[in-house]
């Protein structure tokens, strides 16, 4: 047997929408480093995956997939990419569209893809001991994993990066989509559905998620979307393990994106504030701090406690830049405040790699309000580039930042406890007189040396995880 396979829907550097992409680009690599794993990596063929990468794919091989009543062909690409073979699943149907998420057939989509690792994996071109699986998109290969055993002796582990998203569908489907006997509906069901997120928590031999935090508090109904039951039964095998970034990539003295590099220098970060202000045609003001946002725009990122005060706090001297996409309601928030206020904020609704890094490096704060927050990996990026987080303590955001205290001079950020608007507000001001006190703002700015958010140490604790399950598996 051969290790580790990574199923997922989306990783860096080939298509991203979230945080689960950097993660899933960079684990591997880490697990590699450290813990001397074999990791690969399955991937759906999406139509929106740049040419560039396209191009270096080679044929390996077509299968068949049984997909309910019946079959569908897939054909397997493989690349190797910083020493990592990937894997991805081709299907015209279902992958070539534009974008990744989001069609009423998605939970189709995602089913025919975990059958399609399935049959990759019965066919023997890969021998993983464990299938680790991400999300609702690939829990499905979990379940099918347990119930057809493609390998004898293959264990699973399936990390929960959002309990938001469960991948739902009616139950008269499960004939059209599942080839398995209907005794096993009940471990897929939930609240009279199909749900493929639960369905991987009762079949998992371990379950994850991406922060100590967040695993304790998807055991309570305020976040564990009505799942709070099945985690309450699985408790002895659920683990948070804190994301890190791969800090190489995101790393403000080497990143191409800046015009400037630097490792602390201040005086630099602000000439890429000023190459930015030139590049977004906004008059970027050095006496006022510039406050950002880079975000999918959706509820979860605590959008309606900024909308509640945004306008407020831009009476203070400050700018604010945020770029983001998502919900209607929020672009069409931010474009008005930003035509409103062209002096002090501006809206780009896109998303855009270069300018999300051009932002963490021009930026002193970074706003992060998140109503709930798994593990985020912005307030991360944020730091690698000495940007103060503003916070909700919640999830990952409560391990990872620490509230700056002017008495013993500790903290790398700022944050706040209850999901409210004004204490939101109080953390921006707070924020903002650190920043005008010389003594403090030195002492905050030299706390982000302490920072250490790279994935070693949970690496470490990925390993101790799989090591349970496969004992022979790092030193055997
Ligand atoms: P989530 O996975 O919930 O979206 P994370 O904080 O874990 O949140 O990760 C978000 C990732 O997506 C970060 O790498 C962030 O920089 C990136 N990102 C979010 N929105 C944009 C955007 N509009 N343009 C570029 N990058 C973005």
């Amino acid at each position: 047997m051969e290790n580790i396979l990574f199923v997922a829907s989306e990783s860096t550097p080939f298509i991203k929408t979230g945080g689960l992409a950097d993660v899933i680009g960079s684990l591997p690599q880490a697990l590699k480093e450290h813990e001397q794993l074999e990791v690969r990596v399955i991937l759906p063929l999406y139509d929106e995956i740049p040419e560039e990468w396209k191009e270096q794919m080679e044929y390996l091989t077509s299968i068949d997939v049984p997909f309910g009543w019946r079959n569908q062909e897939a054909t397997i690409y493989t690349l190797r990419y910083h020493q990592i073979e990937y894997y991805f699943v081709e299907n015209d149907y279902y992958f070539t569209r534009k974008g990744v998420y989001g069609y009423y057939d998605d939970g189709e989509r995602f089913v025919f893809f975990a059958h399609a690792v399935i049959q990759f994996l019965a066919n023997g071109y890969f021998k993983p001991d464990i299938l680790h699986a991400h999300d609702w998109q690939a829990a499905i290969a979990v379940v099918l994993a347990n119930i057809q055993k493609p390998l004898s002796d293959m264990r699973t582990v399936f990390t929960i990066h959002n309990i938001k998203y469960q991948g739902m569908m009616p139950i008269d489907i499960f004939e059209d989509f599942f080839n398995l006997d209907r005794e096993h509906i009940g471990g897929l069901e939930w609240n009279g559905m199909l749900n493929c997120l639960k369905g991987a928590l009762f079949h998992a031999d371990k379950i994850t998620t991406v922060s100590p935090t967040y695993a304790e508090e998807i055991k309570y109904p305020y976040y564990s979307e009505g799942l709070h039951p099945v985690l309450w039964q699985r408790e002895q095998d659920v683990i948070g393990i804190l994301n890190g970034i791969d800090t190489k990539e995101y790393n403000p003295l080497s990143d191409p994106y800046l015009s400037v590099n630097y490792r602390s220098a201040r005086s630099k970060k602000i000439i890429n504030r000023l190459d930015l202000g030139e590049e977004l045609n906004f008059p970027m003001d050095l006496d006022k701090p510039l406050y950002v946002m880079v975000t999918r725009l959706t509820e979860q990122k605590g959008l309606h406690l900024v909308e509640h005060i945004l306008e407020e706090f831009l009476q203070e001297e400050v700018q604010f830049i945020i770029l983001g996409t998502g919900e209607k309601e929020f672009e069409d928030y931010f474009a008005s405040l930003a035509y409103r206020y062209p002096e002090k904020a501006r809206a780009l609704l896109t998303f855009n790699e270069g300018l999300a890094r051009k932002l963490y490096a021009s930026a002193d704060f970074f706003l992060m309000p998140s109503k709930f927050e798994p593990c985020g990996l912005a307030q991360l990026i944020a730091l690698q580039y000495r940007t103060a987080p503003i916070v909700r303590e919640t999830g990952g955001l409560k391990d990872t930042v620490q509230s700056y205290n002017e008495i013993t001079g500790e903290g790398n950020g700022f944050s706040f406890t209850n999901y409210n608007a004004h204490d939101l507000l109080h953390a921006m001001r707070y924020a903002l007189d650190i920043y005008h006190d010389p003594d403090h703002w030195q002492q905050l700015c030299s706390n982000f040396n302490g920072n250490r958010f790279s994935w070693k140490d949970s690496a470490k604790l990925y390993g101790q995880l799989y090591e349970q399950l496969v004992p022979t598996l790092i030193h055997g």
